[in-house]
């Protein structure tokens, strides 16, 4: 870990205020001083990062992940993946999202019990590269809903991709095997989901005794519980059981927008709106045609979503990047492509949108204090970006233009040397 001094830089600061020309210095894992101008920080015994007039941005945060997803199109072809592919597939996806500036990520469910805990372990103890990382469970749900992929002639748990609860004393059960393996937060299914057939994105199918044993038991060892929750009923659901975490919310009513508002300092809304997109457009190779999508309800869902989710954002709740990104339709790392859908469909600025990634992931990740801002005192997650990423948004999903990815003060992109020098003389020139 040496230190940094990254100058000739365009300083996106993650508060909101507008950009402006400075200097960051990095010492250890912090960012010591940022200021305006050129020339102001001391130089010596430092190593000096010439940006050319690139953007230095905080590190952004993915607010809905699953390193396990393996890009396949089914959530079986997921599940039946054997365990040891399957840890060595997540830490390949961990240090993939870090070097697409995905510096922070929240787990939102994993394919087999333990792999989130593992592979968060790992990052920590420094064994692999990988974001920041709070831990999911499996998906908890109940049968007949999403996850339950069991057989009437194979009921075996094996074969199921979430955890099948049926009453509030197995949910305790789930639970807390899960909070002894060591997750940061417990996934419950309490909507179901277009994906699933007899179990669509409007129903509803955990009752309130099973959400509130979980709740209480994560709580008690101060843990949190995210909830996928597209159906009406399931955000009120969420928001009565103190439910901080919310994925999807695509259908609401005034009441369930009200109950969002009276909560808004303390809920986050991950709306995964990339795939809803992507089974319309870009599943047919998969076999789910446009047409077959709109027949499963996904225009439905897609136009209810957007309505929703502009509201919210109209009402001040805070809405983060997180697209269900490893499906066959939605391959890892193209994550950044939210924050495009939320200037081109929910009315965000581009400042806002970048926002949701930055200040509010460092809010997600329970360290807004000292995560998503470039401010003195700060953790020194940086990214060097080549472009203006509030002229045009979509710089931030394209690898070529992520000149360098610092995490904790480390570089796990480097800027190459030969290339700032380039860009300098292009620059004086
Ligand atoms: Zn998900």
């Amino acid at each position: 870990m040496a230190n940094v001094l990254f100058t000739n830089v365009r300083i996106i600061d993650g508060s909101g205020g507008q950009p402006y020309a400075g200097e960051v210095l990095v010492q250890g894992n912090r960012i010591a001083r940022v200021a305006r101008g050129a020339r102001t920080l001391p130089v010596a015994g430092v190593t000096v990062i010439d940006g050319a007039g690139a953007t230095l941005m905080p590190g952004m945060c993915e607010a809905h992940t699953h390193f396990s997803w393996n890009d396949a199109a089914t959530l079986s072809d997921i599940q039946r993946m054997p365990l040891e592919e399957h840890v060595l597939w997540s830490a390949h996806v961990a240090k993939r999202y870090l070097e697409a500036g995905f510096t922070s990520c929240v787990g939102a469910a994993c394919a087999k019990a333990r792999l989130d805990v593992v592979i968060r372990n790992a990052i920590n103890e420094g064994l692999i590269p990988g974001p920041r990382y709070l831990a999911a469970s499996q998906e908890i749900t109940v049968h007949g809903g999403l996850g339950d992929e069991t057989l009437p002639h194979i009921p075996w748990p094996e074969f199921s991709f979430g955890v099948l609860v049926s009453g509030p004393e197995e949910m305790r059960k789930a639970t807390r095997m899960f909070l002894k393996y060591g997750v940061d937060s417990i996934k419950l299914n309490l909507s179901g989901d277009n994906f699933v057939p007899g179990a669509g994105a409007d129903t509803t199918w955990m009752s309130d005794e099973e959400v509130a044993i979980a709740v209480k038991e994560a709580k008690m060892r101060g843990k949190r519980v995210s909830a996928h929750a597209r159906s009406c009923e399931s955000i009120k659901q969420c928001v009565r059981h103190g439910i901080e975490v919310i994925y999807h919310a695509s259908f609401t009513d005034e009441e369930a927008l009200d109950m969002l508002e009276s909560v808004k300092d303390k809920v986050f809304v991950a709306p995964g709106i990339a795939i809803l997109i992507a089974m319309l457009e870009h599943a047919a190779p998969y076999g789910i045609t446009r047409q077959k999508a709109v027949e499963m309800g996904y225009q439905i869902e897609l136009d209810a979503a957007v309505e929703s989710l502009k509201k919210m954002h109209k009402r001040g709740i805070r809405i983060l990047p997180g697209g269900d990104y490893g499906f066959a339709f939605t391959p890892h790392c193209q994550n950044a492509k939210d924050l495009e859908y939320f200037v081109k469909l929910l009315g965000f600025t581009p400042m806002e949108a970048l926002l949701s990634a930055t200040l509010h992931g460092g809010a997600i990740m329970m360290q807004g204090k000292e995560l998503g801002q470039v401010k003195d005192g700060y953790l020194a997650d940086l990214l060097l970006v080549d472009g203006d990423p509030i002229s045009n948004i979509a710089v931030l999903r394209d690898p070529a233009r992520m000149l360098a990815v610092m995490k904790d003060g480390v570089f796990y992109k480097q800027p190459t040397i030969a290339s700032a020098r380039s860009r300098w003389s292009q620059s004086v020139a």
